[in-house]
This record gives structure tokens, sequence and C-alpha cells, in this order.
């Protein structure tokens, strides 16, 4: 089971993960991240990829699961060139 946390203290409120997190994970209570529905989590690492305060972490997800991360970037790569 993957365990996400956030870092209160390096959370700025961004709304990145919100909005980027296709699984709904994540919802803004006052200016912190919360994953609200962990379990939705599917191990894309994009969300981890896009916070910038690096206040995002996540135990349990295993190597094979980036891939999806990496084709998407592939897709998107292929897409511009
Ligand atoms: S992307 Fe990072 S800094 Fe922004 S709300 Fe999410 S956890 Fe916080
Ligand atoms: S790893 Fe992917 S599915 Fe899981 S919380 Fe982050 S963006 Fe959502």
């Amino acid at each position: 089971m993957i365990e996400i946390s956030v870092d209160p203290s390096a959370c700025n409120g961004c709304g990145l993960c919100v909005k980027d997190c296709p699984m709904r994970v994540y919802e803004l209570r006052g200016d912190v991240s919360v994953p609200v529905r962990p379990e939705n989590c599917m191990g894309c690492l994009s969300c981890h990829e896009i916070c910038p305060a690096q206040a995002l972490e996540h135990r349990g997800v295993y190597p094979s699961k980036r891939h999806y991360v990496d084709l998407r970037v592939c897709e998107m790569l292929n897409r511009v060139i």
C-alpha cells in the first residue's frame, strides 16, 4: 500500500498537487495540502515531481510504476519534437 505524507512546514499551499493529481487524492485545508483520498493513489509520482517545495513523500511506490510518468513525458516530448 502506498503511504503519502506532506511536510506541513514545507508546503506553501500553491495547490499544484491538487490540480495535477489525476486521482483527486489531495485537497487544500487552509494553506496545506492534505491527502484526503490516499487509497486512490496509483503511484505515478506526478505530484512529487511538480511540487515546488519538495513537500511530498510517497512510500511503497515500486520502480515499475515510474514508467507511467516516463511514458507521459515521452508522449509530451514526441508532440513537441
Ligand atoms: S504542490 Fe507541494 S507546496 Fe504546493 S500545495 Fe502541493 S504539497 Fe504544498
Ligand atoms: S502519485 Fe499520482 S496518483 Fe498518487 S497522489 Fe501523486 S499525482 Fe496522485
